[in-house]
């Protein structure tokens, strides 16, 4: 199903959370919606899912327009919406069996189908054997895995995530969105996330739109974005993003290249913020190719960590590496 939404505004007195927003969410896609908190992201969700309804604009599923639909209509098309949330939101006094049993209920599928389903939700989310599992006893991350078979029991056409992993650690968040994927893929389905991570929406997301004061300031596919950003706000979320795990080292050292480089150069304190490199090259022929850097505070000592070659003449590269020990940097070397 894809949604599209035409100058949909929404004010509360007089703040004015959802301004003039206009979209194409495509269907059988992620679609994310990034702002920061207050920009009108729960808002704008409300009016998508239909929760609430606009001041002015209007809202269609496909070919149909579904905002103005009468309450009745409303409530049947509800129920083809699947939605899950950072609190997770799932019934303590119900086991994980009959948490995600509970809209088909209100669906009034018949008794076997639910039990059939439930079992085939359990496995399709990786928890197989904890249908009588009482609430309590499971970790946040296998919560939203409940979470998320309960939103998808009554074949929902959409799915709504809004900041469901922003309550999670980052290998439970990772484990979450490639959950979300897999599914997104199996069951065709339109999913949009909502967030105010954009690690979430690198990790996750086929388009974003960003919000910003209650406006989309910038939308389009993921890696055009990232590549071009164009506005101050999408610069700032940008520039706040952890590196990809698999590229830092426990040390903290991001390393941007496959080669294996021969001089770890270790910085303490002034070192760091000194030109030394700049200074050897200046001074001795020698090409530094540096692959991999970091830095990690220890107490209050900074410590820079640099993995690089340095090649040239046998002799060039023995008085440079002479030159940067006498600056007080560490030099340690794997024998080829
Ligand atoms: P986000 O989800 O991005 O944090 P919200 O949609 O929750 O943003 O809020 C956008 C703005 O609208 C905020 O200034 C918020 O205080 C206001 N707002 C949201 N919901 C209500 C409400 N029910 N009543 C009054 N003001 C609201």
């Amino acid at each position: 199903m894809h949604i599209t939404l035409k100058n949909l505004v929404r004010t509360y007195e007089n703040v004015h959370a959802v301004q003039d927003v206009s979209l194409s969410i495509p269907s059988n896609r992620i679609f994310g919606i990034i702002g920061l908190s207050g920009a009108g992201k729960s808002t704008l969700v409300r009016l998508i899912s239909l929760l609430e309804k606009p001041d002015s604009g209007e809202v269609w599923y496909d070919d149909k327009r579904v905002d103005d639909l009468p309450e009745k209509e409303i409530i049947l098309r509800r129920r083809h919406i699947g939605m899950i949330f950072q609190n997770f939101n799932l019934f303590s006094s119900r086991n994980a069996g009959e948490n995600i049993a509970y809209p088909m209920e209100i669906c009034r599928y018949p008794k076997d189908k639910i039990r059939n389903r439930v079992a085939e939700l359990l496995e399709l989310v990786g928890l197989a054997d904890k249908a009588n599992a009482p609430i309590s006893t499971l970790s946040g991350g296998q919560k939203q895995r409940i979470a998320i078979a309960r939103a998808l029991a009554c074949e929902p056409e959409v799915l709504f995530c809004d900041e469901a992993t922003s309550a999670l650690d980052p290998k439970t968040t990772q484990s979450i969105l490639a959950l979300i994927k897999d599914i997104q893929k199996k069951m065709n389905l339109t999913v949009v996330m909502i967030t105010h991570q954009m690690e979430v929406v690198r990790d996750s997301c086929d388009y974003v739109a960003v919000l910003s004061e209650g406006s989309v300031v910038e939308q389009g596919i993921v890696k055009d974005i990232f590549a071009q950003p164009k506005t101050k706000v999408t610069k700032e979320f940008l520039s706040h993003l952890t590196t990809n795990a698999r590229n830092v080292r426990e040390d903290g050292v991001v390393i941007w290249s496959d080669v294996p480089a021969r001089y770890t150069l270790r910085f303490l304190n002034d070192r760091v913020d000194t030109p030394v490199i700049s200074d050897i090259i200046r001074e001795f022929d020698v090409i530094f190719n540096i692959s991999g850097a970091g830095i990690q505070k220890v107490g209050d000592t900074k410590l820079g960590t640099m993995v690089c070659d340095i090649t040239g003449e046998s002799s060039a590269v023995e008085a440079a590496l002479k030159a940067i020990r006498e600056r007080g940097v560490t030099v340690e070397e794997v024998k080829a």
